[in-house]
């Protein structure tokens, strides 16, 4: 077969169609005869078409290269999915682990698989949550103790100077006259009586704020002790030029308290409107029971406490108004004090109060189902 053009005599034979035939040349053995046939074009492609068969060893080549080549295609489809389903959501576990675990406790994972890794990284994100949490909680409570201390030392630092001051003067003062010995032994005194009020506040303050600590509660009459307890300010109250009103129900009602401890917490209350409000101020306390608590509300019209206070009025050594405490001999524990005695009932404090509006603190302690069936 020739694949070239090339003359036989004047006939080009080519594969190359000319006027629509393509002419194919052969010779026999012996080269002594040529046969040159022209064929028509559309009958050349049948001709052609039906002759190219593979033979075997090219059908094993291309087999070969086109399972190859399929083989890769399902590798590379498989490892992308193997990467989808296993590397990726492990590679982001190890990397949110990592980060925990040099502090960034904002590290939280986010997997868009349905799998076993979907719970894995849900765990993950609660177990960072609960670290964050905790670990702010401790901050916090690490500033707080700090400033505990700070508040401490600075409001035990002032009396105690004053006491080895004066009592230091009166050691080396041989020539004092009588007036100004009682004078500066009634300083020394004052500053002590100071400083150990502060001292045995923050002691039961200590207490009270301790996990272990509890209250033993006894079932009593809360009408009765709170009549009891007020009749003991009744004489401070018209001293002061204060008005009053009392509503407390005549019956009994029963509650779990201790009395020594929510004596101490009322009158707190009572002792600072007495401290801090002008005569005139009117005192109302109420007592009121509902099906699982009774609510005791302190109020009065008096000055008030800024909006901007209330968050952090319970805690300790918050203070409205420095120069106004001074006076007042005030430790800054009271309310904080207050508070703890009444969570160690169960029970919640609560106070409402603007500046010029007085104060409304109320307290609620919860009443056992058992008791006061009648309510
Ligand atoms: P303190 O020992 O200074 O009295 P407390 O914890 O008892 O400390 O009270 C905190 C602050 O709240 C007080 O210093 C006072 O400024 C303010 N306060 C408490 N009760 C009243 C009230 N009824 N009216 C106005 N201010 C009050």
């Amino acid at each position: 077969m020739l694949n070239t053009a090339s003359y036989y005599g004047d006939k080009l034979v080519t594969d190359v169609p000319i006027d629509n035939y393509v002419y194919k040349a052969s010779h026999n053995k012996e080269k002594n005869f040529t046969l040159i046939v022209a064929v028509p074009v559309e009958k050349y492609n049948e001709f052609t078409m039906r002759n190219t068969k593979l033979t075997g060893k090219q059908f094993a080549s291309i087999s070969i290269i086109v399972s190859i080549i399929l083989l890769a295609f399902i590798f590379i489809i498989y490892s992308r999915i193997t990467s989808r389903y296993f590397i990726t959501p492990l590679k982001k576990l190890i990397d949110g682990a990592n980060k925990l675990a040099h502090g960034k406790y904002d590290a939280r994972i986010n997997l868009k698989t349905t799998n076993e890794f979907a719970d894995l990284s849900d765990a993950f994100n609660v177990m960072a949550m609960k670290i964050e949490t905790e670990r702010i909680l401790k901050e916090k409570s690490e500033e707080q103790r700090k400033r505990l201390i700070l508040d401490i030392s600075h409001d035990l630092k002032n009396p105690l100077a004053s006491i080895m001051g004066y009592a230091s003067y009166l050691n080396k003062c041989n020539d004092i006259s009588e007036e100004n010995l009682k004078k500066y032994l009634s300083v020394i005194e004052s500053n002590s009586i100071r400083a150990n009020n502060l001292i045995q506040e923050l002691f039961q303050f200590s207490k009270l704020e301790s996990t272990d600590f509890t209250l033993s509660l006894q079932k009593q009459d809360i009408c009765e002790f709170l009549r009891t307890l007020i009749a003991n300010y009744i004489a401070d109250l018209e001293d002061k030029g204060f008005t009053y009103d009392f509503h407390i129900p005549e019956k009994s009602i029963f509650v779990d308290f201790n009395s020594k401890n929510l004596d101490r917490a009322f009158s707190n209350i009572i002792t600072n409107c007495l401290k801090y409000n002008p005569p005139g101020t009117k005192l109302l306390i109420t007592l009121t029971s509902y099906k699982d608590y009774v609510n005791v509300a302190f109020c009065d019209n008096g000055i008030g406490i800024d909006e901007s206070k209330l968050e952090t009025i319970f805690n300790p050594f918050v203070r409205v108004d420095e120069s106004r405490n001074s006076k007042s001999g005030g430790t800054g524990l009271g309310l904080a004090i207050t508070k703890s005695i009444i969570l160690k009932h169960n029970g919640t404090i609560k106070l409402h109060s603007s500046l010029n509006k007085g104060c409304i603190f109320n307290i609620h302690i919860p009443i056992n189902k058992h008791y006061n069936k009648e309510i």
